[in-house]
C-alpha cells in the first residue's frame, strides 16, 4: 500500500531548502542549524518505523473492520465526506489527549521540542507514536465500516495539509479561512510555551473543534515556542526517549499504585508533592498570586 507521505519526501525537502533561502535573505531567526538537523533526524526516524508501523495499523484496523458494524462506501462521495470528517475528529481527541496525559505526552513532546518554528520544526515527529498506541484514537472508524486504507489514507493527508501551516512567513488568511481552518496563526499559537497559548488549539485541518470543544485561542501576543522546560538537546535518539526515561523513572518511585498510575496517565507536570507545574496549576497560580 503506498504511503502519500513517502512520496512527499521530495517535496518537503524542496519546501524547507526555500525556506531556509527566504528566510536568510530576509534575515530573520526562524533557523538554527543544529535544530534543523534533529528535526529532520527526527523526521526521517518517523519515516523509517512508519514502514513496520503503517503495517501493524493495517493489520489491527483490519482485524476491527472484520467485525464491523456497517458499511461506509469508500467509492461513494459522500463516503470520503464522512472519512474527513471522522478523520479530522479522531484527530482532534488524539491531539488533544496527547497534550493532557503524559503516556501520550511521552511520544508527543518530540513534536514540541523545538524552540524555532518553521518547516522544519512540521518533520520533527515521534518514534514512538505507533507502538504506543496512537493510531487506537481511530480505532473506531474501522469499526463504524470505514475501510482500513481509507482510514490510512486520510490520516496521511491530514498530516500532509499539517505541513505547510508550520511557518512564520505566513501571517494570517482573510476571517472566513481562519474561521474554519487550522491555519499558521491558529498552529503557532499551538506551539507556542507563553501560558494562555498553552494546551490550545489541537486542530488538524479544520479549527472548528477547538471552538466547538472549547480549546481555541486567537494569536495574541508574540509567540515564545518550546516547552515550558525546554530539553536543552539535539541528539535525535535523547528526544525521542527523553520523556519516557523520565515517566518510568517517576512510576518507578511513586510509591504508590495511585501516584504510579497519575505519574503515567495524569497530566504532563503532575507529581505526588506538588514540587511541578501542571498546565492548570501554571494557570491557578497566575490567578492567585503570592503577595
Ligand atoms: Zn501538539
Ligand atoms: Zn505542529
Amino acid at each position: 500500500m503506498p504511503d502519500l507521505i513517502h512520496y512527499a519526501i521530495p517535496a518537503f525537502v524542496i519546501l524547507v531548502l526555500a525556506e531556509v533561502i527566504v528566510t536568510a535573505v530576509q534575515q530573520k531567526d526562524y533557523y538554527e542549524k543544529r535544530d534543523t538537523f534533529s528535526s529532520l533526524a527526527m523526521g526521517i526516524g518517523n519515516a523509517l518505523i512508519g514502514l513496520v508501523g503503517k503495517g501493524l495499523m493495517l493489520w489491527v484496523y483490519d482485524l476491527i473492520y472484520e467485525y464491523r458494524l456497517f458499511t461506509v462506501d469508500p467509492t461513494a462521495w459522500w463516503g470520503w465526506v464522512l472519512l474527513f470528517f471522522a478523520d479530522d475528529f479522531s484527530y482532534y481527541w488524539f491531539h488533544r489527549i496527547s497534550h493532557g496525559s503524559r503516556y501520550f505526552w511521552a511520544s508527543h513532546v518530540v513534536h514540541h521540542s523545538s524552540r524555532k518554528y518553521n518547516l522544519g520544526t512540521a518533520l520533527r515527529q515521534t518514534w514512538t507514536g505507533t507502538i504506543s498506541g496512537a493510531f487506537l484514537f481511530w480505532a473506531w472508524m474501522p469499526l463504524v465500516g470505514f475501510h482500513p486504507v481509507a482510514v490510512l489514507t486520510m490520516q496521511s493527508i491530514s498530516l500532509l495539509y499539517q505541513f505547510w501551516i508550520h511557518t512564520e512567513h505566513i501571517r494570517r488568511f482573510p476571517a472566513f479561512i481562519e474561521a474554519v481552518f487550522n491555519t499558521p496563526s491558529h498552529h503557532r499559537v499551538h506551539h507556542a510555551s507563553n501560558l494562555q497559548y498553552l494546551d490550545k488549539n489541537h486542530a488538524g485541518i479544520l479549527i472548528i473543534w477547538d471552538r466547538l470543544f472549547g480549546t481555541f485561542q486567537a494569536e495574541e501576543e508574540r509567540p515564545e515556542y518550546g516547552l515550558t522546560k525546554n530539553i536543552e538537546t539535539y541528539n535525535p535518539v535523547r528526544i525521542a526517549f527523553h520523556e519516557w526515561a523520565d515517566l518510568w523513572r517517576d512510576a518507578w518511585k511513586a510509591g504508590s499504585l495511585r501516584n504510579g498510575i497519575m505519574y503515567v496517565f495524569g497530566p504532563p507536570g503532575w507529581s505526588h508533592d506538588g514540587t511541578r507545574k501542571t498546565t492548570r496549576d501554571l494557570r491557578e497560580e497566575e490567578k492567585t498570586p503570592i503577595a
